[in-house]
């Protein structure tokens, strides 16, 4: 598999070209052309560079990339460091952010709809990136907060009355919590997202529409490794996910 008919695959699987993002989507750094073996992980921390190139990947598939717009543009430092070890080795990097939020099967809003049994029926936020629907059944808070812990094997942090039922939800996997107010406005009874910042805690309490913060890495774990499942199965490559946790 070359790595420029593997990058137009995914481009147009992902329809890329339909973003406005914050990162380049696609090839971010070039390695060798032919591709057999592709990595996968949230970030590529260095952390997941040296662990993907000890197992030998030709390239390694991330959600968050490097390139973000308003960050320095040198390469210098950790840039530096984590650039240099992908030419060593020759091998690619290529992110993919908004489209992976956005797919309909593979992506991470979807995946975690599948892993929680959230039924989906709407989309809102900027470019209709966060999702809304219901639980397959109503249960509390609290009981909710146990299936997150079961299924991300990690404890959310939640704020509201753990004994509220719920029912219709909205979500959205990563750094959503600025979409918290416009869930409210949906009629939503919880929103679900990896992070929380100080003033949602407030239009929690003062809303009654619980907030749910499962984690950022927690969340977006999904849509990468059933990108790369995907992509292991279509071209008939090896394909392994690096879970690198981290406690955000
Ligand atoms: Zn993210």
């Amino acid at each position: 598999m070359q790595l420029s008919e593997f990058s137009d695959y995914i481009g147009s699987l992902l329809e890329i070209s339909r973003f406005r993002d914050y990162s380049p989507n696609g090839v971010q750094v070039e390695g060798r052309a032919d591709i057999r073996r592709i990595a996968t992980g949230v970030t590529a921390s260095q952390r997941l560079l040296e662990a993907a190139t000890a197992w030998g990947a030709d390239a390694i598939l991330v959600h968050h990339g490097y390139f973000w717009r308003n960050e320095d543009a040198t390469v210098t430092g950790i840039k530096k460091r984590r650039i240099a070890h992908l030419l060593q080795h020759d091998v690619s990097l290529l992110a993919y952010h908004l489209p992976l939020d956005a797919h309909p099967e593979l992506g991470n809003n979807a995946q975690l709809a599948v892993r929680l049994g959230l039924l989906a029926q709407g989309h809102f936020g900027e470019q209709d990136i966060a999702w809304h629907g219901e639980l397959r059944q109503s249960q509390t808070l609290d009981q909710f907060a146990q299936q997150i812990t079961h299924s991300l094997q990690r404890t959310p942090l939640y704020i509201g009355d753990s004994n509220r039922t719920l029912r219709r939800i909205a979500w959205c996997t990563g750094a959503a919590q600025s979409y918290f107010e416009q869930a409210v406005a949906l009629g939503v009874d919880a929103f679900l997202t990896g992070e929380i910042s100080e003033q949602n805690v407030h239009v929690a309490e003062e809303t009654g529409v619980a907030f749910i913060a499962a984690g950022h890495h927690a969340t977006e774990r999904y849509g990468v490794q059933a990108l790369g499942e995907h992509l292991a199965q279509q071209f008939k490559i090896e394909h392994r996910f690096f879970d690198m946790d981290i406690p955000v």
